[in-house]
């Protein structure tokens, strides 16, 4: 069974090459930061408020909800309590939302949890900060993916841009070091790699050329 980690910040492209690397080798795509977004929201509409004063009732509600990730490719969807909120947690708001619940360690056991077990039923390309060293680290092959920042916060405005909910750059930049900062700096989890991952630099390649490559080392790591 084939379970591949794909770890990094915003805007180095995890979301494109992880599916098209899931396509190619034909296993299930997990977006695992959709599933922070999706309890961030659900604390956005308790009222909680940014910064989280009270974590203990975030992880009651994370502990008391269900978040499923269903589909494929690009009609992957996210679900919260029955509902469809795949367009709603790509709002800005919620990428704040979503690094603050993730640093809380209630938050993350459900969450990784539930990931793991989805890895080791099905196999699957799984995206986000912690699947190598957290949440499968005896996947086939790992990888952590980089860009120059000013690649990263391009590739973001555009994709805000693209999704109708546009900002302009300055307020891209300053929110991904924000997020870079506090997702790197939390004490659980931390994004981080080790020498058990292969380091990608994405600035200058194509998403398919990315996916193919990978493609090339994780059938080379599954052979020997
Ligand atoms: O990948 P995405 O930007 O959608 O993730 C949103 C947030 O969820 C990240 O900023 C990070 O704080 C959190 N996250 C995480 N662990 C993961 C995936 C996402 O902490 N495996």
């Amino acid at each position: 069974m084939i379970v591949v980690a794909i770890d990094g910040p915003s805007g180095v492209g995890k979301s494109t090459v992880g599916k098209a690397l899931a396509a190619k080798l034909g296993v299930p795509y997990l977006d695992t930061g959709a599933m922070y977004r999706a309890v961030g929201l659900l604390a956005r509409r308790h009222g909680v408020p940014l910064p989280i004063p009270d974590p203990g009732r975030v992880g009651e509600l994370a502990d008391g909800c269900e978040v499923r990730v269903t589909g494929s490719g690009p009609d992957t969807r996210t679900i919260l309590d029955g509902e469809d909120v795949s367009e709603e947690i790509r709002q800005p708001e919620i990428s704040l939302y979503a690094s603050a619940v993730a640093a809380i360690p209630r938050v993350r056991r459900r969450l990784a949890a539930r990931q793991r077990e989805m890895a080791l039923a099905s196999g699957g390309v799984l995206e986000g900060r912690d699947i190598g060293t957290k949440v499968v680290p005896e996947a086939t092959a790992k990888f952590f993916l980089t860009a120059r920042p000013e690649v990263r916060a391009r590739r973001r405005f555009e994709e805000l841009a693209r999704k109708g909910t546009p900002q302009d750059l300055g307020t891209v930049e300053a929110e991904m070091a924000a997020r870079d900062e506090a997702d790197s700096t939390r004490a659980d989890s931390p994004l981080a790699f080790d020498e058990t991952y292969a380091v990608v630099d994405t600035s200058d390649l194509g998403a398919e050329e990315i996916a193919e490559k990978l493609r090339g080392l994780v059938l080379a790591r599954e052979a020997g």
